[in-house]
């Protein structure tokens, strides 16, 4: 869901009419799945210092180099590539977004062995002169990187809705269980060290959810919201990891195994702590806007 949108809404707002409504047609009936294609083996984190370049020859952009990291590396039909058409050091603004389609010659991908979010495939993608027409460029040449990359706001929101998602199935099944199964000769909801930790799950799902609806509601009205998505971001991944935790601990011995959801729950909701930026680069994110909003230095 998050990979659709992301990848659709970059193709719909910064790609030629001719060449993306296709793509975006097949995308919207489920036919092609969209790949984001931004981190390389140097780092992700650094994004902008990014490495693989692309030239222009001719009516053609020839693409060089690794991406890596990259969710549904093996399965997408396209990624969206940021390649450095600028000369090198030239940072963000040297930066140009493609729509690559994935069956080109010079491509080949690899999957690893992630511990979760396995149906998403992560992998590398490694582009050996591969010729992509100029009329595949999203955005400006030099721009790809301020323009396409904005579409990340709505994506932080949209992660952070996903795990809240996670978090509060696993807390409605715990509820559940917990009223069900008995110690000391009473139902464990009877103690407040089982439902005080429920009801402060409680408390913060509601909060981070309504974080997350807020600043989709922000996008909407076209106000700004880069701070804000960088909230949920962090926030959601990791709330949604302790709430998991805690309901594994009051399901007891049998959630510490793959008969139940947990475990496979704690593994997918930890990449999301790191996919589409760590909590530090996303608390650098809020702490420029922040400042700079305030007329503060840093
Ligand atoms: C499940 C999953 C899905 C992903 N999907 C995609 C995808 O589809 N497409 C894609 O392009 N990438 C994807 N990624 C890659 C992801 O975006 C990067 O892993 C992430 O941006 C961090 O980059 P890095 O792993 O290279 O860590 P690095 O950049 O090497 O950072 C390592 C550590 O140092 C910290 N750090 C770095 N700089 C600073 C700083 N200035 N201050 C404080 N701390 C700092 C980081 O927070 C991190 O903890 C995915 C990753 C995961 C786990």
């Amino acid at each position: 869901m998050v990979a659709v949108s992301l990848a659709g809404s970059m193709l719909a707002k910064h790609g030629d009419r001719y060449v993306v409504e296709p793509w975006l047609r097949s995308i919207l009936a489920g036919k092609t799945i969209p790949a984001i294609a931004l981190t390389e083996p140097g780092g992700g984190s650094d994004a902008a210092n990014l490495a693989v370049r692309a030239r222009r020859d001719g009516d053609d952009y020839v693409l060089d180099g690794e991406k890596t990291s990259t969710s549904f590396a093996t399965q997408a039909g396209i990624a969206v590539v940021w390649a450095r058409t600028g000369p090198p050091g030239s940072g963000a603004y040297g930066i140009s977004a493609f729509l690559v389609p994935l069956d080109l010659p010079g491509i080949t991908t690899t999957e690893f062995e992630d511990l979760g979010g396995r149906c998403a495939g992560r992998g590398s993608l490694y582009l050996d002169g591969v010729r992509v027409p100029a009329s595949h460029l999203l955005g400006a040449e030099n721009r790809g990187f301020v323009q396409v990359m904005q579409g990340f706001d709505y994506s932080r929101a949209l992660i952070g809705l996903q795990c809240l998602a996670v978090a509060r199935q696993s807390l409605d099944e715990t509820w559940a269980s917990a009223a069900e199964r008995e110690s000391f000769g009473k139902p464990l909801t009877a103690y407040q060290g089982v439902t005080f930790p429920l009801a402060e799950a409680e408390t913060h799902i509601h909060a981070c959810r309504l974080m997350c609806l807020h600043t989709l509601w922000l996008k909407d009205q076209g106000l700004p919201h880069t701070a804000e998505a960088a909230m949920c971001k962090w926030w959601g991944p990791k709330l949604a990891f302790e709430v998991v935790q805690n309901c594994l601990l009051i399901n007891g011995h049998g959630a510490y195994t793959t008969e139940m959801p947990y475990e496979q729950r704690l593994r997918d909701v930890l990449g999301l702590q790191i996919g589409d930026g760590t909590a530090q680069i996303m608390k650098l994110v809020i702490a420029r806007h922040k400042a700079a909003r305030k007329g503060v230095a840093m």
